[in-house]
């Protein structure tokens, strides 16, 4: 099963699809994570894409697509993957309609999250995240804080704040997605496989509830 998680930055794609891989049992690729990494271990990869990331622009189309595709010749993710971040351009999409084809797969699921965007500020700039690469557990210091102040309440790694994660950088990121990747709304739809849901505390309903819907949704249409 291929699934896609779309939304603007901070809507929850990554803490979505985190359950989503627990309760599917299908591995979470996140293109932003494998950037991070790439930057934290100073990788020629990740000179190059924190000069786009730190701007809060898209790291270029090739580049990012050749991870990807090489990510999904990986033995552990024939069964199923959670492609969370990608892809954010409707040239990485046709891309991976091509690579998904040539292996006679396709792309099973489109969620997309939307989220009044004042919410989305307030959320990412109270966003921490456990700095254990396994644990990477997702934290709000106002909905959901830690037990400990700046520890995880799973592994006990110390909590950091992504660099990007400041209101300048996001200002720039949400035009990028309003730019880039919001046509990708519209290029799932009229493939027909799209899901689309408010994630928001107005409606009450925050990741926990969205991924249930989801597990519910898969289940009855057969996905
Ligand atoms: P968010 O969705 O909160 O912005 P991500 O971790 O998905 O966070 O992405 C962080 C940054 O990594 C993005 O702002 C962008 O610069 C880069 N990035 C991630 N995925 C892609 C992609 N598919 N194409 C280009 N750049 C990407
Ligand atoms: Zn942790």
């Amino acid at each position: 099963m291929i699934i896609i998680m779309l939304g603007a930055p901070g809507t929850g794609k990554g803490t979505i699809a985190g359950i989503l891989t627990k309760e599917l049992g299908i591995p979470q690729v996140s293109t932003g994570d494998i950037f991070r990494k790439n930057i934290k271990e100073q990788t020629e990869l990740g000179k190059l894409a924190e000069t786009f990331i730190s701007k809060g622009q898209l790291v270029p189309d090739d580049v990012t697509i050749g991870i990807v595709e090489s990510r999904l010749e990986d033995p552990d993710v024939q069964e199923g993957i959670i492609l969370d971040g990608f892809p954010r351009t409707v040239r990485q999409a046709e891309e991976l309609d091509k690579i998904l084809e040539k292996k006679g797969k396709k792309v099973d699921l489109v969620i997309n999250l939307t989220t009044p965007e004042d919410e989305l500020i307030e959320r990412i700039v109270n966003r921490r995240i456990c700095s254990n690469q396994e644990c990477k557990t997702v934290y709000n210091l106002v909905l959901n804080p830690p037990k400990k102040e700046g520890i995880c309440d799973v592994c006990g790694s110390p909590l950091i704040q992504r660099k990007d994660d400041t209101e300048e950088t996001v200002k720039e990121r949400f035009k990028t997605y309003t730019e880039q990747t919001r046509p990708l709304i519209e290029y799932y739809e009229k493939k027909g496989n799209l899901y689309s849901t408010l994630v928001s505390k107005t409606i009450n309903k925050l990741g926990q509830d969205v991924a249930k819907d989801v597990i519910k949704y898969i289940k009855e249409n057969n996905i």
